[in-house]
């Protein structure tokens, strides 16, 4: 997904291949993490060098798989259907946000192709399984991608862009009020953080834009993951 919806290939027709000699790869080249070290990260036809980012991208989903499944099991050991679902729900939305992560680091680009399939994924999983956060989440993802939108226009486009704002509709959706502002915050600080680094650092001129989908996709995982604990916390703080 990572490699061909940038650039209009559909992730469900054909088979790997080489990026370099566009040989297709037999099943002991697609074995994830293992064949990248046996092939010593080349290519087993034409010795090309395989980008790193096929070995991390392998190891992060699977460490955040391991990490979903442990955040929502916790001492229980007999999954109800409804946990199931919600297991399913939080891998596909991990799986997601791990692809537009990628996308937009290697090709500056959130495809509408996994954004928009995945609105409607969040918003029927809500309303089968927490219909009464769907109020919240809805009006959430709406005035997230309202403020985006407006963000644009003032900035004449040249900070964040419209995937930005799409996947902002998909966080605001799926994390609420007020998760989704908190992990919004933290892409804002963190963007800024790192942007200042690679200026000071001379990697980067002032003009020169940074991929915000990366920062936004950390932050809404961080959240996924911790809003339970982190939001009480800002709200004892805040004395509410
Ligand atoms: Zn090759």
């Amino acid at each position: 997904m990572i490699d061909r919806l940038p650039v209009g290939k559909s992730p469900f027709r054909g088979r790997s291949l080489c990026e370099s000699c566009g040989k297709t790869l037999s099943i002991p080249d697609l074995i994830p993490i293992l064949s990248f070290v046996w092939l010593k990260g080349k290519c087993r036809y034409c010795k090309k060098k395989i980008s790193f980012y096929y070995p991390v991208v392998e190891l992060l989903t699977g460490i955040l798989f391991v990490a979903v499944f442990s955040v929502l099991a916790k001492d229980r050991i007999i999954f109800s259907l409804s946990d199931f679902s919600q297991l399913l729900f939080y891998l596909f939305i991990v799986s997601v946000l791990i692809v537009v992560f990628f996308t937009d680091l290697k090709h500056g680009i959130i495809p509408d192709k996994i954004i928009f399939p995945s609105i409607v994924i969040t918003f029927l999983y809500l309303a089968l399984y927490s219909p009464a956060l769907l109020t919240n989440h809805l009006a959430t993802g709406i005035i997230s991608f309202i403020f985006f939108f407006a963000l644009i226009l003032g900035t004449k486009g040249r900070g964040i862009g419209m995937g930005d704002a799409k996947l902002s509709l998909l966080i605001g959706i799926m994390l609420g009020f007020p998760e989704a502002v908190m992990s919004f915050y933290i892409a804002f600080l963190t963007g800024a953080g790192a942007g200042l680094i690679l200026v000071l650092w001379g990697k980067r001129s002032l003009k020169g834009s940074l991929p915000f989908g990366p920062f936004l996709a950390t932050s809404a995982i961080i959240l996924l993951f911790f809003g339970g604990e982190i939001i009480p916390k800002i709200y004892r703080f805040l004395g509410l």
